[in-house]
């Protein structure tokens, strides 16, 4: 018999809502580092939606705003 592995729950902080809205943040600046730098990895990725909890319409905004910064190099 082959012993069962007991199955870990991962304990996912939800954020129910979208951290942006609350702030009611509607352009995300390329040029507000610290915000940005928020929602990326220590690494420079873009956190994913699932992770933060932002909105769809934010996710994109925040996405554009890191890319932007990316170029003029003020993000990784
Ligand atoms: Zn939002």
């Amino acid at each position: 018999m082959k012993a069962q592995k007991p199955r870990r729950r991962r304990k996912v902080m939800r954020q129910k809502n979208c951290r942006l809205c609350e702030n009611k943040i509607f352009n995300i600046d390329f040029k507000d580092v610290e915000l940005l730098r928020r929602f990326q990895t220590e690494g420079g990725k873009i956190l994913p939606r699932r992770i933060t909890g932002n909105c769809f319409k934010h996710q994109k905004l925040l996405a554009i705003a890191v890319k932007r910064a990316r170029i003029l190099a003020l993000v990784l």
